[in-house]
């Protein structure tokens, strides 16, 4: 019998993308082997969205956010809007993204990201969903955006009454931001990045944040957590994140395991959709 181990969820990994479309069922059979026992797939833009639904059909484990990535909205309209709405009825979504700011590739001009970033956070907060934040380079932006948001959808959206209203993934900033972000009800997504043995800033910043409003993440098939650096990531890795913070915090990776899960359970609300804890979660996937 394999030994027990603390169950994890990937937070945020992209098995819709065509790097998957080989083995995509033998990366889930390693994910339940890692004791991965859910997986978030973020949509990039509409096509991908719908991809993803499809795999969370056939797929028990596998959870949905629909969203236009910020590299991708050169064309967020009220058709696209409207569109995902519609998709984001699906009893599999459980938040909006991936949307944010990329300032650092040049695919698509600021204010378009802009424009279409901020309907998507008008349309999670009309839902009542969380969000799923891409940034890079944009920091001073994404603040400036989240920090109204958050204020006006404490007021007025069903989000309001969720223990948490967005995940900052892949963070990439400083103290400064990630304690701010707390304030707006926001946790933070940690992954591949704070295995690199370069990340010093990352290795410093890791045992400073909340433990308890932590999410673990692979954002597979990219940011390969070392010693796969330059390989194809993939959803079992998320448990040498979790290694890496623990080493970091001086914990138990046990804990940081059970921790971990229990804020993405309660972030995506996974318990209340099929009745099945994370934890206790035992029926095969693939019979
Ligand atoms: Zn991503």
């Amino acid at each position: 019998m394999p030994e027990q181990r603390t169950v994890l969820i990937d937070s945020h990994c992209h098995l819709d993308l065509s790097q998957f479309d080989a083995d995509r069922e033998l990366v889930l059979v390693r994910a339940h082997e890692a004791a991965v026992s859910y997986l978030v797939n973020p949509g990039i833009d509409l096509d991908h969205c719908r991809r993803a639904l499809a795999l969370a059909e056939q797929y028990d484990e596998v959870f949905v956010a629909v969203g236009i990535h910020p590299n991708s909205a050169h064309d967020v309209g009220s058709q696209e809007l409207a569109d995902l709405r519609a998709l984001a009825v699906h009893p599999k979504v459980v938040a909006i993204g991936e949307i944010g700011l990329d300032y650092h590739w040049h695919d698509v001009a600021p204010d378009r990201q802009r424009r279409a970033f901020m309907a998507q956070l008008e349309l999670a907060a009309d839902l009542g969903l969380p969000v799923i934040i891409h940034h890079r380079d944009a920091n001073k932006d994404i603040a400036e955006i989240l920090r109204v948001w958050a204020a006006t959808v404490a007021e007025r959206s069903p989000l309001a009454q969720r223990p948490f209203k967005g995940v900052l993934h892949a963070f990439s900033a400083g103290l400064d931001l990630a304690q701010e972000a707390y304030d707006w009800g926001f946790v933070i997504g940690l992954g591949g990045p704070v295995t690199f043995r370069s990340a010093r800033e990352l290795h410093a910043l890791a045992p400073l944040l909340r433990i308890d409003r932590l999410l673990l993440e692979t954002d597979a098939p990219y940011l390969t957590p070392h010693p796969y650096r330059g390989q194809r990531n993939e959803p079992a890795y998320v448990r040498l994140v979790c290694e890496q913070i623990a080493q970091l915090r001086g914990m138990d990776s046990a804990d940081v395991a059970a921790l971990t899960t229990a804020t993405a359970t309660s972030f995506f609300q996974l318990e209340d959709r099929f009745g099945a804890h994370p934890a206790t979660r035992h029926t095969p996937i693939h019979a």
